[in-house]
C-alpha cells in the first residue's frame, strides 16, 4: 500500500512556528496540520487527504463542515455572535427545549450550557453538592471528565493528568471499572462482574472510607472512553441505580464523549438499562462548536439565581450549530451509526480471526475499540504495537487515536457509510500487518 511523507514541507513549518508560540501541554498525537475537510475526510496543508476515524475525539458528528451546520453558523452569526448570559435569546431556549425532549430521564429536565466537556463536569460536581448538602464524589478507576480542578480530580486514567497539581479537590474516592477484560476485583460465584463492583463500592468504600450519607454523587462514563473504550459488564447499571437510590446518592453519567447519538441512542447509558440523575455533554452536541450542557432532573436544579453562570454559556452561534447537529443525527446520524457501527464491528472481529496481536474489539454503534496484546491469555497490552498502527495508519491516510494502555478507538463522523468503513478497514489492517512485521 501507498504511503505519505509526512509530515509534508508545509506542514513541517506550520508545525516549528506552532513549537515557538503554543503551550507545549496538548498531547499532539502525530504531525497532522489540518487545511479542510468535508464529511468524513481531511486534506492537510500538503494536499494529502485522509480518511477520518477520529472526529477530533468523537466531535464532528455531523462530519466536517455539514452545510447545514455551516448555514445555520452563517445565518446567526450575520444577527449576533454573543450576548451575555445576564440575558435571553431564542436559539438558546429552543436547545434547552430540544434537550428536555431527548434528556434520558422520565422527568422534565432543566440544562446548564458550558463551553466544553470539563465545565460541564464541573457543573454536575457543583449541582450535587448543592443540592445533596453533602461533599465527597465516588469516580471509577480509568475514568476521564476533563482538566479543570474538580474535573481532573475525578480523572484517573493516567498520572499524567495529576501531576505537578497537587493538592486536586478534596472528597474524591475511586472504584475499578467494570472491566470484564481487565477484572480487578474476585467475584462471587454466579455474580455479573458489574455486581462484583457494586459490591465493592458498598461493602469497602462506603463502609470503610466514607459514610454513604456524606457521597453527593457517582461519577461514571457509561462507556469509558480516554480509558480504552471499555464497555462495563451488563449487570453494572441497575444495580448501580439501586445503590445510588438506597443512599440517595445521585448518579451523574458523564456522556461527553459516549453521548449524542454515537452507540445508535442519544445517551449512552440508555443502552444500559437504568436512568441517571444529571448528564454530562459536550464533543458531538455542536459538531465542533465549543459546547457543552449539564442537563439534570428538573427537581434537583435547585439553586437559585447568581449559584452558577458563565460569560459564553448558551453562546449563540453555538446553540445554532447544536440545533442543526441534533436534528442531523435524529433524522439520519442516530440510525446510521447504530447500522453502520455493527457493520465496523463484524468486519473488525473478522479481522481479529487474522491477527493474534487483537486481543479484544469491542463497541456499541460508532464508539468502537481494538485492544492490542501481547499475549492473548493475560491480556496484557502492547502499547508499542498500538502507537505503531495509529502512526502507520496516519501515513496510509487514516487518521485514529489511541486511548487506554493499548487501544485504538474508531469513533468516526455519524454519517460514515459501508464503503468508507470498508476503505478504512483496508487500511488499518494494512498498517496492523506492517507494525507486526515491525516496520
Ligand atoms: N468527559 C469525557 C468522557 C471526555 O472524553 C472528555 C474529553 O475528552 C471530557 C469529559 C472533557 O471534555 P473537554 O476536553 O471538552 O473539557
Amino acid at each position: 500500500m501507498e504511503t505519505l511523507k509526512l509530515p509534508g514541507p508545509n506542514a513541517r513549518k506550520i508545525i516549528e512556528r506552532d513549537h515557538a508560540v503554543i503551550s507545549p501541554s496538548y498531547p499532539r498525537s502525530y504531525p497532522f496540520v489540518m487545511d479542510h475537510g468535508l464529511g468524513c475526510e481531511v486534506w492537510d496543508v500538503d494536499g494529502n487527504r485522509f480518511l477520518d476515524f477520529a472526529a477530533g475525539i468523537a466531535v464532528n458528528s455531523t462530519g466536517h463542515s455539514h452545510p447545514k451546520v455551516v448555514q445555520a453558523i452563517q445565518e446567526q452569526a450575520a444577527k449576533f455572535i454573543h450576548i451575555s448570559s445576564d440575558f435571553y435569546h431564542l436559539k438558546w431556549v429552543e436547545l434547552g427545549e430540544y434537550l428536555n425532549r431527548i434528556a434520558p430521564f422520565s422527568e422534565p429536565s432543566l440544562s446548564f450550557m458550558t463551553n466544553s466537556g470539563t465545565e460541564s463536569v464541573e457543573a454536575a460536581i457543583k449541582l450535587a453538592r448543592y443540592y445533596t448538602g453533602r461533599s465527597n464524589i465516588i469516580g471509577f478507576l480509568g475514568g476521564f471528565h476533563g482538566r479543570t480542578l474538580g474535573a481532573v480530580s475525578l480523572t484517573a486514567s493516567k498520572p499524567a493528568y495529576h501531576k505537578g497539581f497537587y493538592p486536586l479537590m478534596n472528597g474524591v474516592v475511586h472504584a475499578p471499572f467494570p472491566d470484564p477484560y481487565h477484572p480487578l476485583l474476585l467475584g462471587r460465584d454466579g455474580e455479573d462482574y458489574g455486581e462484583t463492583v457494586i459490591r465493592y463500592i458498598e461493602e469497602e468504600i462506603l463502609y470503610k472510607i466514607v459514610p454513604a450519607d456524606e457521597v453527593a454523587a457517582i461519577l461514571v462514563e457509561p462507556i469509558q472512553g480516554e480509558g480504552g473504550y471499555i464497555i462495563p459488564a451488563s449487570g453494572f447499571f441497575p444495580a448501580l441505580r439501586k445503590l445510588c437510590d438506597k443512599y440517595g446518592i445521585l448518579l451523574i453519567a458523564d456522556e461527553v464523549q459516549a453521548g449524542v447519538g454515537r452507540t445508535g441512542k442519544w445517551w449512552s447509558i440508555q443502552n444500559f438499562g437504568a436512568e441517571p440523575d444529571i448528564i454530562c455533554a459536550a464533543k458531538g452536541i455542536a459538531s465542533g462548536m465549543p459546547l457543552g450542557a449539564m442537563i439534570a432532573r428538573k427537581r434537583i436544579v435547585t439553586w437559585p439565581r447568581g449559584a452558577h453562570g458563565n460569560t459564553y454559556g448558551g453562546n449563540p452561534i453555538a446553540c445554532a450549530a447544536s440545533l442543526a447537529t441534533l436534528e442531523l443525527i435524529e433524522k439520519e446520524y442516530m440510525l446510521n451509526a447504530a447500522e453502520v457501527g455493527s457493520y465496523a464491528l463484524d468486519a473488525l472481529r473478522e479481522i481479529q480471526t487474522r491477527h493474534s496481536s487483537i486481543g479484544d474489539v469491542r463497541g456499541i454503534g460508532l464508539m468502537i475499540g481494538v485492544e492490542f496484546v501481547k499475549d492473548l491469555k493475560t491480556h496484557v497490552g502492547d502499547d508499542e504495537l498500538r502507537d505503531r498502527v495509529v502512526d502507520l495508519a496516519f501515513e496510509r491516510g487514516l487518521l485514529t487515536l489511541g486511548c487506554g494502555k493499548s487501544v485504538l478507538r474508531i469513533s468516526p463522523p455519524l454519517c460514515i457509510t459501508r464503503s468508507q468503513i470498508d476503505h478504512g478497514l483496508e487500511i488499518l489492517e494494512d498498517a496492523i500487518t506492517n507494525s507486526e512485521k515491525g516496520y
